[in-house]
């Protein structure tokens, strides 16, 4: 397994829409691993594969985050939200591409998301809570969308000036 390098915002591939994946094989497994161990590694709880610079629709995610929680990694190939519920629920979102940028973010509450597995076995399932608001973002992405993109537009250039400062600071090393 390695380690991909994460795109920080703002970059042309954060704004693609991805395209689906057509088979399951070797590549493609090794590719979760690598983001698996990219966003435990970074850390995060949840990566799309548009943010190691990868344009298929796969995305790998796991919400136990409490210290002593047993790890439950997921991953998902062409995620496709089925069914969305009417209440909402607003969290403070971050990025790993966004980095140490927060803000309030409302989405429904609870999601009904299809997708393929490693397996190429199709799966349905509900998510709710954290798990619902990760896995939209990450769907999201998919479709070139970030969280700052539901702010007020002030709000979003404030923080992709922030980012492009970030940018030029590591390009400095
Ligand atoms: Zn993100």
């Amino acid at each position: 397994m390695a380690l991909k390098k994460i795109l920080i915002h703002p970059d042309p591939r954060l704004k693609k829409v991805a395209t689906p994946v057509t088979s399951v094989n070797d590549e493609l497994r090794r590719l979760a691993d690598d983001m698996l161990e990219t966003m435990y590694d970074a850390p995060g709880i949840g990566l799309a594969a548009p943010q190691v610079a990868v344009m298929d629709r796969m995305l790998v995610m796991d919400c136990a985050k409490e210290d002593d929680a047993t790890p439950e990694p997921m991953v998902l190939i062409n995620p496709e939200v089925v069914w969305t519920s009417d209440a909402r629920n607003v969290y403070e979102e971050g990025c790993l591409s966004i980095p140490e940028q927060y803000a309030e973010v409302e989405r429904p509450a609870e999601v009904e998301v299809s997708w393929m597995d490693l397996d190429g076995k199709t799966r349905r399932e509900r998510f709710d809570g954290l798990w619902a608001t990760c896995v939209q973002h990450e769907i999201d992405h998919l479709d070139g969308k970030l969280f700052i993109d539901y702010l007020r537009p002030l709000k979003r250039q404030m923080i992709t000036r922030k980012m492009q400062k970030l940018k030029r600071e590591m390009a400095r090393g």
